[in-house]
């Protein structure tokens, strides 16, 4: 098994996971190998919420953002960002837009989740993303794991295949480090980089994991695997 560090051991799953069946990624595991990315497409949706978390059921995607990440020079070569409609509860709280800083003319006149999707996808087909090996990069689990399968099961969507598999960037942070980090601030502030924009704006979110994959990525001994995935 190859090592990564002196501190953690690695199972290394190849890219295009989200094309494969469950029990090849038990082959895989049985002989982990590791991977190389091409792109590294780092994600963060804002979300409809309430100061007391729970009380909006479901909770819809408001903004979307997607930063393409290429990984020879860890630069970022192309952007999918778009404010989103939310249907069920329509109107955004106080404490959501003073959170996230999206007011409701932002999304007032935007297209909901569906249609967004869509040109999602003709995004990731524009950038030619389906000939290369890529994967989604998150801060945590919830926006993968959480939001958008519940959105997608209270309007009945299928989830694309692949949003079932992704990386966790906390969990290569810690690999890497030997940190393993409370949040995005934690992870910028051990990585000496400068916080740019604003906390819990989607977009500026997003390029702040870019610049700590980036961080990561100059590392040589951080290496990419898949750490999380949807059941079936
Ligand atoms: P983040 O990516 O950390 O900016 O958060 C994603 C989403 O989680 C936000 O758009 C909110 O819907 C929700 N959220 C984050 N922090 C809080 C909080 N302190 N209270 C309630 N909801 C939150
Ligand atoms: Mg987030
Ligand atoms: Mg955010």
């Amino acid at each position: 098994m190859h090592m990564a560090g002196k501190r953690l051991c690695h199972l290394f799953i190849p890219a295009r996971t989200h094309l494969r069946s469950k029990s090849s990624f038990s082959r895989t595991n049985d002989s982990p190998r590791r991977h190389h990315f091409d792109r590294l497409l780092v994600l963060d949706f804002e979300a409809t919420c309430d100061s007391k978390r729970g009380t909006i059921r479901p909770q819809e995607i408001i903004e979307f953002p997607v930063l393409n990440v290429e990984t020879n020079s860890f630069e970022i070569v192309g952007t999918f960002h778009r404010y989103v409609k939310p249907e069920v509860h329509p109107t955004l709280t106080p404490f959501c837009t003073s959170l996230t800083g999206i007011i409701q003319d932002m999304v007032e006149d935007e297209a909901p989740l569906k249609t967004v999707m869509e040109d999602f996808h003709k995004w990731l087909l524009s950038q030619d993303l389906f000939n290369k090996e890529f994967a989604f990069v998150t801060c945590g689990d919830w926006d993968l794991k959480e939001l958008l399968p519940r959105q997608f099961l209270h309007t009945g969507q299928v989830i694309p295949a692949y949003f079932k598999s992704w990386i966790n960037i906390k969990m290569i942070f810690a690999e890497s480090t030997g940190v393993y980090p409370r949040n995005l601030p934690h992870m910028l502030s051990h990585a000496n980089l400068v916080q740019s924009g604003r906390l819990h704006s989607g977009i500026d979110d997003c390029r702040n994991i870019a610049a700590v994959v980036r961080f990561l990525g100059l590392q040589k001994n951080s290496q990419w695997r898949l750490t999380s995935f949807l059941e079936d």
